[in-house]
């Protein structure tokens, strides 16, 4: 099964749409050409989502939103919806990323209803799950994750195609602390394990799994070697062109 491999960017609140543009261009301009089956997907705020999309067009760099309401319409000031952002032309959103369930306090069924709501306006989801610091230190962080995945409940293996994990454990966040080649491959395969029970095996061979959490261009392609690691999601070192860049380089080999 060849599993598309995925390098996404999560450029969180950072940047100024000029500062974003400028760094949109500068990765088209020095980025190797991707061979098939490898993505690339810059996760960027709001205000930089068209003209960023209008920097890479005519490139296979795909932009996504950080978020989106689960409503399609109405009086929810300050919010987005997935229509929206579909009908800007954006082809991804990335959805329960751990400072949202932490600063937001978006549980899991707030994050499965923007799931259903992202499908349904035909966007590709980057769905996050992972433990807390104490899950990992008490052993948990297979129940807790297992709990995470229980918002995919209402999928079907058809909407499944437009869904892509994200593993990220919180405590390795902007923290520096990467999780190991071995931890990163323990629970993606857990992850795959639990997809393959809800969806068969076909899905779950099927479904790009990323590792987030510190990965940057000195850790990124041991991660990657793992045969359960499809890719990254990347914080801190997507700001950085040059940075980006070899872990994309370390995602085509
Ligand atoms: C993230 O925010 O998704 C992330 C992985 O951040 P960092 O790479 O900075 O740890």
């Amino acid at each position: 099964m060849n599993r598309k491999k995925i390098v996404a960017g999560n450029w969180k609140m950072n940047t100024t749409v000029q500062e974003g543009v400028r760094l949109a261009e500068t990765l088209k301009n020095n980025m190797p050409a991707l061979p098939a089956g490898v993505n690339v997907v810059l996760g960027v705020p709001y205000p930089h989502l068209v003209p960023v999309q209008s920097a890479v067009q005519g490139t296979s760099i795909a932009v996504a939103a950080q978020n989106c309401h689960q409503e399609t319409a109405g009086a929810y000031t300050g919010e987005v919806s997935a229509t929206m952002i579909a009908g800007a032309g954006i082809s991804h959103v990335i959805l329960g990323h751990s400072e949202r369930r932490q600063y937001f306090g978006e549980e899991n069924t707030m994050v499965s209803k923007k799931t259903e709501a992202a499908l349904k306006a035909g966007l590709t989801v980057i769905f996050c799950i992972g433990e807390q610091l104490d899950a990992r230190e008490s052993n948990n962080q297979e129940s807790v994750v297992a709990d995470q995945l229980t918002a995919l409940d209402i999928l079907d293996a058809a909407q499944m195609q437009h869904i892509i994990l994200a593993y990220e454990p919180v405590w390795a966040i902007g923290t520096g602390k990467t999780a190991t080649a071995t931890q990163a491959q323990e629970m993606h395969a857990f992850i795959r394990a639990e997809l393959a029970k809800k969806f068969g095996n076909e899905v779950a061979a099927a479904t790009s799994i990323l590792y987030g959490g510190s990965c940057n261009a000195g850790n990124a392609a041991e991660l990657f070697a793992q045969p359960d690691v499809d890719g990254g999601l990347i914080g801190g070192a997507s700001l950085k062109a040059e940075d980006f860049i070899k872990i994309i380089e370390a995602r085509m080999n």
